[in-house]
């Protein structure tokens, strides 16, 4: 995509973003409009919904129907957006300590019902804006503000918690695998029900100089030398995937969904309020 075409889903007057240089959120945000346009969607049938952070800065600057709400709380408003307006492309963006931790709940109950939302889940282990503390996300010996010794806590897996909890689809990629993170938000874009895409990014300000990877290139160095696809971590041992980051297509099935249930039900009780 050139500049021209990113431009026409960017509110312009709002650049330059808050974003610190060698921040990972901006090429999320590319490949989440690269995914919209490739899908042919309009502009007015999309509503995007944040909570609090960096990431959720993103509304700010796109031109969508966009909220920009409260931290952990960007799922439950989405969801009430989907179920006022099924019509609608609704899509979440969020970041690791706003989805997994203020809004975990959110975030697994929308897995369970199945709620026919996109979340894209800007994933750079620590929360960024409020200084760096770790996240539920950040592994296990990483050091942060909140965890200058290293980090006692193991993470969440957003994959393996997504599927316990039931989303229908979720996969995973990094802001250096660019094609596929465009490929999997498209697809997670098309797909009826909760779809997750993990969006593995870099935060050279907190993570990575906490981490001794201080710059964005260094981070997508890092997230090149240091992922595997889903299908040769098949053939790893637990040993072998210690700090590494599995990428791919993790599932992809159909299930009906809270969104599809509702409308039955809608259409049942005007039958009986009809009959009375
Ligand atoms: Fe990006 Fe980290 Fe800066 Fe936030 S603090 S804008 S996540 S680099």
């Amino acid at each position: 995509m050139n500049r021209s075409e990113v431009s026409q889903y960017l509110r312009e007057n709002h650049m330059p973003t808050v974003w610190c240089p060698g921040c990972g959120n901006g090429i999320v945000l590319k490949a989440s409009i690269e995914a919209i346009k490739n899908l042919n969607y309009n502009k007015d049938d999309i509503a995007v919904v944040s909570g609090i952070g960096c990431s959720s800065r993103a509304t700010g600057y796109l031109d969508f129907n966009t909220m920009h709400t409260l931290h952990g709380r960007a799922i439950a408003f989405a969801t009430g957006v989907k179920l006022a307006r099924p019509d609608l492309k609704v899509i979440v963006m969020t970041g690791d300590g706003d989805a997994t931790a203020i809004g975990g709940n959110h975030f697994i109950h929308a897995c369970r019902r199945n709620m026919d939302l996109t979340v894209i889940l800007y994933n750079n282990n620590i929360y960024g804006m409020t200084g760096g503390q770790y996240s539920p996300l950040t592994p296990h010996g990483s050091y942060s503000t909140t965890s200058i010794y290293g980090s006692l806590e193991k993470p969440f897996d957003v994959v393996e918690l997504s599927k316990a909890s039931g989303a229908t689809y979720i996969a995973r990629a990094t802001t250096f695998h660019y094609k596929l993170l465009v490929k999997y938000i498209q697809k997670a874009l098309e797909h009826e029900g909760m779809s997750v895409v993990d969006a593995v990014t870099q935060c050279p300000t907190y993570y990575g100089r906490y981490n001794k990877v201080d710059s964005g290139p260094g981070m997508l160095q890092f997230f090149k030398e240091n992922s595997v696809p889903l299908s040769k971590a098949k053939t790893m041992n637990p040993e072998e995937l210690e700090g590494k980051i599995v990428i791919g297509e993790f599932l992809e099935v159909e299930r009906p969904g809270y969104v599809e249930e509702y409308a039955k039900l809608q259409k049942r009780l005007e039958v009986i309020n009809h009959a009375n």
